[in-house]
């Protein structure tokens, strides 16, 4: 006898950055932060990069923890990176998640390519979590929020070398 098995049926991907969870105030965001959403918004991804030593750095601060220099440049990276770690959340831990049904969702630290350590946290978007890993090439996209389309978010999708 023939064992047959189901396929087993994978969730669903994430298709938009989550909705009614709390966004950064861009009036009150200080002002060595301007730059990123600024970028974004521009549909670029910038990464402060310090003046006295050239590493880059997120997220931003004021000083480079390298070499102390107050002075950078926003500096617009590929956007290509890897999946450096990530958790696929299931329990909605914010009531507009529970609400919306927004689970499940994942949360990605990605490495930039330019620089070894160069990490942003953000979603990989249109994979099913089963197929999110480690070390998945990703691409950089941009979604103005639903809440407020002045914040652009910076998403990712896995990449495809096209
Ligand atoms: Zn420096």
């Amino acid at each position: 006898m023939t064992q047959q098995t189901e396929p087993v049926a994978k969730s669903p991907a994430m298709t938009k950055p989550l909705e009614a969870v709390p966004l950064p105030d861009l009036e009150r965001v200080p002002d060595y932060e301007h730059g990123f959403w600024e970028g974004t918004r521009a549909g670029e991804l910038r990464i402060q990069r310090c003046a006295g030593c050239g590493r880059f750095r997120h997220l931003p601060t004021p000083m480079c923890p390298e070499c102390s220099s107050l002075e950078y440049a926003w500096t617009r990276v590929s956007g290509r990176g890897f999946v450096y770690s990530f958790v696929i959340v299931r329990h909605p831990v914010h009531p507009a998640i529970r609400e919306r049904e927004q689970t499940p969702y994942n949360i990605c630290v990605i490495e930039l390519e330019e620089q070894e350590g160069l990490r942003v946290c953000s979603n990989v978007l249109h994979v099913a979590p089963e197929d999110i890993s480690i070390d998945l090439p990703v691409r950089v996209t941009f979604v103005p929020a639903a809440d407020d389309p002045d914040v652009v978010l910076p998403v990712f999708v896995p990449d495809t070398g096209q």
